[in-house]
């Protein structure tokens, strides 16, 4: 295999930079992306890979699912963010292997070498060992899973508007959702309002009465990262709108149009088991990190955790090589004053790729960073329209007001200006008029799997079972 000085041989750049420090970035996520922008326009080349050609701010994906708001608005393209870098090239590839003697990344069939890795590849869903339910419940963790689970929500709508059989309707109008986390959470609120309203004004067969959502979740409340009192407005909230939660329920199968749940029942008295029927199913529930986590402890002898994340050093460094830094969700970094292991957030994505790249910047000027520190600015929620939950920093706010610091928390964390405004534009059009602007079906029904829910596809399922599998990320 050819091994290249890519960036240099590309575009020969000026005499200058012949001389600067390579820095490879892989995976252009909230952290890569902070990453990359701190080192713009100083002295070192910046190579920055990712598989997909956008950033994609993951924290939205659950208004995509539910029809709020499109594709483009979640999703950057790498290219324009970094526009206004003339010393950071954007290179689209999957990296599938690191030869870490010789100092190369392996992808599109080449190697490139690096002086300086960054290594911010993210995490992906996890089934907990049940990987066949994938099909069944596709997780929302990149932008076609949001599309996946619109599409079928859609169909069955669209079935069940020319069905004449009422607990068919009935079916096709049930959603089941595991995992009752902020996304979860999130997710079960935007439908049913979904339900509430939008069905009522768009449909002229289907009663929005028949709609059923169920949020399934094996502890003893939602939200479990957030203070009780805010599970307890988030689950109030919820209740109010017709979602039933399932707390204690344990996943033991899915099947099509079926998930089995074990409940977990009064005091000394024997787990129910609940038989919950729906033609829509998602899956919030699992995380795991990126496979790139476990190749770099099979090649440096590094730790990963049960959850398949690097185990860093104070400087996200790994064992015997300081050139490699691993941040975001990928790494797994506990060396905070409380010693508790920071979340995979986009927070504490942000902060590190900003730290690294400082560091890494005050090194090659023989100076040293003060350590780093994490800034926990909280965590946030959005229940409802004009509804979230907000824990910032022990400041527990709820309702509007927290619908409106969220909405501000993240249109600040969108990197581009131009999703910032269309996004503001939906979200107001939506509290105005009730209405969504992206209830699109896109794709062939059977584009991305051959799971089907809506228009008689249930029954040419269970005629023929699927063979294929949902983008396992
Ligand atoms: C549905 C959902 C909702 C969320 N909501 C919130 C929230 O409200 N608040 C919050 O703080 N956090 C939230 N998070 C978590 C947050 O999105 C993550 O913590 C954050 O994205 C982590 O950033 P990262 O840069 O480490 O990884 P990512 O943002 O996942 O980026 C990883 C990048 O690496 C690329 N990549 C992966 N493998 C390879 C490879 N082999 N080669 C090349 N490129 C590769 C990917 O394409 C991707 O672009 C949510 C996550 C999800 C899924």
């Amino acid at each position: 295999m050819a091994r290249e000085r890519f960036f240099l041989e590309l575009t020969p750049p000026v005499e200058a930079m012949r001389q600067w420090p390579h820095v490879v970035i892989l995976g252009g996520g909230f952290a890569g992306v902070k990453a990359a922008h701190a080192l713009r326009n100083q002295p070192v080349r910046v190579t920055l890979i990712d598989k997909r050609n956008f950033n994609l701010f993951q924290p939205l994906l659950y208004q995509v699912a539910a029809g709020l708001v499109a594709e483009s608005d979640v999703a950057t393209p790498l290219r324009g963010l970094m526009e206004n870098a003339g010393n950071v090239q954007v290179l689209l590839g999957e990296v599938v292997d690191l030869d870490l003697e010789a100092r190369e990344v392996v992808f599109n069939d080449r190697r490139y070498r690096y002086d300086q890795l960054i290594v911010a590849t993210g995490s992906g869903s996890s089934y907990f060992g049940h990987d066949e339910w994938r099909e069944q419940a596709p997780p929302m963790k990149i932008l076609e899973h949001a599309d996946e689970i619109r599409r079928r929500l859609l169909t069955a709508l669209e079935e069940a508007e020319q069905t004449p059989d009422v607990e068919r309707r009935r079916f096709l109008q049930s959603v089941v959702i595991i995992g009752g986390g902020p996304s979860g959470c999130e997710l079960a609120g935007s439908l049913s309002d979904l339900s509430r309203h939008s069905l009522r004004r768009f449909f002229r067969q289907v009663d929005p009465d028949h709609s059923r959502i169920v949020l399934v979740d094996p502890g003893d409340r939602l939200l479990r990262a957030m203070d009780p009192r805010l599970s307890e407005a988030a689950e109030g909230y919820l209740k109010r709108r017709g979602v039933e939660l399932l707390l204690g329920g344990r996943v033991q199968a899915i099947e099509p149009g079926k998930v089995t749940v074990s409940v977990k029942g009064a005091e000394g008295s024997e787990p129910e088991t609940r038989v919950l029927e729906a033609a829509t199913i998602c899956w919030t529930a699992g995380v795991r990190a990126s496979h790139l986590g476990k190749l770099l402890a099979e090649r440096s002898g590094c730790t990963v955790d049960r959850g398949g994340r690097v185990v860093v050093e104070p400087d996200f460094s790994i064992p015997g090589h300081p050139e490699i830094r691993v941040i975001g969700d990928l790494c797994s970094y506990s060396h905070t004053v409380d010693g508790n292991q920071l979340p995979g957030m986009a927070g504490p994505a942000v902060q590190m790729g900003s730290w690294v790249a400082q560091d890494m910047l005050a090194r090659l000027q023989g100076q040293t960073m003060a350590p780093f520190r994490w800034l926990d600015f909280g965590s946030m929620a959005v229940i409802g329209p004009m509804f979230a939950v907000a824990d910032l920093r022990g400041l527990r706010v709820t309702g509007a007001l927290g619908w409106l610091l969220w909405g501000v928390a993240h249109l600040g964390f969108m990197p581009a200006m131009e999703n910032r405004a269309s996004l503001l534009v939906k979200w107001m059009w939506t509290i105005a008029r009730g209405q969504r602007a992206s209830l699109l079906i896109t794709g062939k029904p059977n584009q991305h799997m051959n799971v089907e829910v809506g228009l008689d596809a249930v029954k040419a399922l269970e005629e023929q079972p699927s063979q294929a599998a949902v983008p396992a990320l």
